[in-house]
């Protein structure tokens, strides 16, 4: 079983969108994973297919309505789906490569991107959905933060990227920043790459990307445990 994921969205037209090229889109015609967009509207009952109403309370803009919400995710999803049902938010949970890879080894996700101000809280509640925010920003809406997820996640699905310790030395893969990479030409603008880099002393080159690995995380990002 490979990993599969269900889009619920006014927009299902946008996917798979970058989703769909390069090596994650090789994935997805091999069928190392599989993407569903299921339009939201379709599962409205009333003649104008409302999917969206005031808010209770009063405040600008519309909700989505938990009942033709709930429908769409009852169908993509029926009992017996064991994946978990995420709704991109800014109120969500920080989105981390941790999460990320955790759901890579998984059977896949269905996801909930929002529009307008937002969803009705019964339906997050009563269908146990959980939250992901991609950053600490608001978007117009949860397509773009579905697909940042879902890249995120299939890229690390084993055999999408390839080498199987590909990952190992990346950024936030060890808890540190990536150290800095170069390539040839030896010397560009006047300026080489590092000697140690084409020392072939395998043990030294380990050591000075370590010791770059702290420092820049020491100086860009002093929150993460590994720089303390
Ligand atoms: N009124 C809401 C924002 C609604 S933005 C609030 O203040 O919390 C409309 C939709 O865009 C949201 O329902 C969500 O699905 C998506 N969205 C916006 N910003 C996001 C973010 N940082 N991460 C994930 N999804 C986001």
């Amino acid at each position: 079983m490979s990993f599969s994921a269900s889009i619920i969205t006014l927009f299902p037209d946008l996917f798979p969108g970058p989703l769909g090229a390069s090596v994650l889109g090789r994935g997805l015609s091999d069928g190392l994973w599989s993407l569903e967009a299921r339009q939201l509207r379709d599962f409205a009952t009333d003649r104008h297919h409302t999917v969206d109403d005031t808010p209770s309370g009063g405040g600008a803009g519309m909700v989505l309505k938990p009942d033709i919400l709930a429908r769409a995710i009852d169908t993509v999803s029926p009992p017996g789906d064991t994946r978990p049902r995420i709704l991109m938010s800014p109120r969500g949970a920080p989105l981390t490569q941790a999460r990320a890879r955790q759901l890579a080894l998984g059977p896949g996700a269905v996801i909930v991107c929002g529009r307008f101000e937002g969803v009705d809280q019964r339906v997050i509640d009563g269908r146990k959905l959980e939250e992901i925010s991609i950053g600490d920003y608001v978007l117009a809406g949860g397509e773009v933060a579905a697909m940042v997820l879902l890249e995120a996640v299939v890229r690390l699905i084993p055999g999408v990227l390839g080498g199987a310790d590909s990952h190992a030395d990346e950024s936030f893969e060890n808890g540190l920043l990536e150290y800095p990479q170069y390539t040839r030409p030896q010397s560009f603008e006047g300026v080489d790459i590092p000697a140690v880099l084409t020392s072939g002393d395998h043990g030294k080159i380990a050591k000075w990307r370590r010791e770059q690995s702290l420092a820049l995380t020491r100086a860009r990002r002093p929150d993460l445990p590994a720089a303390k």
